[in-house]
């Protein structure tokens, strides 16, 4: 017997020794949601590590939240594990809100990275541990519900792991298993109880390369058998469009897309999107109208429309979706080969046309120096609305031509507002210049991420004040760069904060 049936039968057959059947209840509904996460928003220490994020989760489905370090995935996950308490809003597991019940009273379990073992415990112990917490209903017992018994819980320890291959492994010291079989340990764990929702929190990033690729098919062939659901946190794009059902992209505690794998590559909803997910050519460009986009001062049909005359926008264009041939032809961008790399299956070649650096797959090679005409055709150009266009905060009016905003005071003309008046401050993201001497600049800041843009750099800083700030540079910044933000004032425009209108957009 397999790994994967001895695990799928783990909740198909052998139900002996289970407690007396409970009342069934209503059948669920296929399609119906299982977890309902509600305008949830958690703040650690004064920052917002999820914002106000909505999200619902079929029964059934392998949905994998991915993004970048820090974006919040394992906090969402520990929500609804009731490892966290939200600082907002609420999580539905089944319609039930779920934010008082304890963790082990919740029909969900959890695989954390790091297996979390209890390493004063063998594996039998390890096993039986969340059994001994868990009552079962019993009409004949005082309350309705009891323990399980020593057999009960001897009998499906025996079964878990012996469903993941451990069956002579009880008496194991846990420290002396290797990490593929701690792992395993784990799942076992974790899927004696029955749960309706596994959690896995990066389940295999402790593993080898190899051991990660086994495991994966694994756990996709055990989802498929289980037929429960599971949520799935990676920060591995390749490893969130093979496994699961449904990704969740995540960024700064915001949900950036929610789709099936082949619609976030083929489709993705933003830039950022693009450029998390493989390879990308992301571009800033024009709309100049229904089905005509402009980027690197060429005009090129496209398949998009809806958008405002001349509305700036972001273009994405695959590698893999740009057609090189040999020769300055007239192409769409005709330039010269710079680099090239084979890449097992195919060659990835950096070509210079328009001023701008573009990445090409082709199963042909064309050695660095070679002329070549680069076609791009409608539908595999991407047009994606930009995510933001202008840096808004908010600040108050400190002094005649002064306004304080982010940490900083700003030289700011003020009139028609009043000392004390709030404002809501727009800075164009090509008005905030960054310094290398965090010094030099009014507010000190970190840079959080860096996307090229065709002729200029979107930089995103996090400031001192636990603001996100924008600029367009021509400069390449690294993650994690401590930088000075100088404002060019002349460019800033204030207007009076409205509470109440505010208000009504969050809504
Ligand atoms: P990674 O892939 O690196 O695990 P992640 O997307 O899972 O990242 P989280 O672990 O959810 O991110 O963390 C999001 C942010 O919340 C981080 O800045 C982290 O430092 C912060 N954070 C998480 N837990 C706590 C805590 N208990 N107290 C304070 N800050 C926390």
């Amino acid at each position: 017997m397999s790994f994967f049936d001895k695990i799928k039968s783990l909740f198909t057959k052998d139900k002996k020794d289970a407690a007396p059947a409970p009342a069934p209840a209503p059948a669920p509904k296929k399609g119906e949601n299982i977890i309902e996460i509600k305008g949830i928003t958690k703040v650690f220490d004064g920052v917002t590590v999820l914002d106000n994020l909505s999200l619902g989760i079929k029964r059934g489905q392998f949905v994998t939240l991915l993004g970048p370090s820090g974006c919040g995935k394992t906090t969402l996950l520990r929500l609804i594990a009731g490892f966290e308490t939200p600082t907002e809003g609420e999580i539905f597991i089944e319609g039930v809100p779920i934010t008082s019940i304890p963790p082990y009273k919740r029909p969900v379990n959890t695989v954390f990275q790091k297996y979390a073992l209890f390493p004063h415990l063998n594996v039998f112990k390890n096993v039986a541990f969340g059994l001994k917490l868990k009552k079962v209903k019993d009409a004949t017992a005082k309350g309705g519900e009891r323990k399980y018994t020593k057999e009960e819980i001897e009998s499906k320890v025996s079964r878990a792991l012996k469903l993941v291959g451990l069956e002579d492994y009880g008496h194991r010291d846990v420290n002396s298993l290797s990490g593929g079989q701690q792992q395993r340990v784990a799942i076992a764990r974790a899927i004696v109880c029955e749960p309706k929702v596994l959690l896995l929190d990066e389940p295999l990033g402790a593993l080898d390369l190899k051991m990660r690729k086994e495991m994966q098919i694994e756990l996709k062939k055990m989802h498929e058998d289980l037929g429960i659901t599971f949520i799935f946190v990676t920060h591995d794009q390749e490893e969130a469009l093979t496994m699961s059902d449904v990704v969740v992209v995540l960024n700064d505690g915001m949900i950036q897309q929610i789709d099936r794998p082949k619609k976030i590559y083929d489709e993705p909803k933003n830039a950022f999107v693009a450029d998390f997910i493989g390879e990308s050519n992301i571009l800033s460009g024009v709309m100049e109208k229904d089905y005509v986009i402009s980027f690197l001062g060429r005009s090129l049909p496209c398949v998009d429309k809806g958008f405002e005359r001349n509305e700036k926008v972001d273009v994405v264009i695959r590698p893999e979706d740009i057609k090189i041939s040999a020769g300055a032809v007239g192409g769409h961008f005709d330039g010269k080969v710079l680099t090239t790399v084979f890449k097992g299956t195919y060659y990835e070649m950096i070509v210079l046309a328009a001023d701008y650096e573009f990445t090409v797959q082709s199963q042909t090679e064309f050695r660095p120096g070679t002329e070549v005409s680069l076609e791009i055709v409608p539908d595999s150009i991407h047009i994606m609305k930009k995510i933001l266009t202008i840096n808004k905060h908010l600040g108050s009016v400190t002094g005649e031509n002064a306004v304080t905003f982010c940490g900083g005071e700003f030289d700011i003309p003020t009139a028609g507002f009043e000392v004390g008046d709030e404002v809501i401050v727009y800075v164009p993201f090509d008005a905030v210049e960054l310094l290398d001497d965090e010094s030099d600049g009014v507010i000190g800041a970190s840079v959080t991420q860096s996307l090229y843009k065709g002729t200029y750099y979107q930089v995103q800083v996090y400031t001192d004040t636990d603001e996100d700030f924008y600029i367009d540079t021509s400069d390449e910044w690294d993650m994690d760069d401590r930088v000075g933000v100088k404002i060019d004032t002349a460019k800033v425009r204030l207007e009076k904060y409205d509470p109440d209108a505010d208000a009504e957009d969050k809504e």
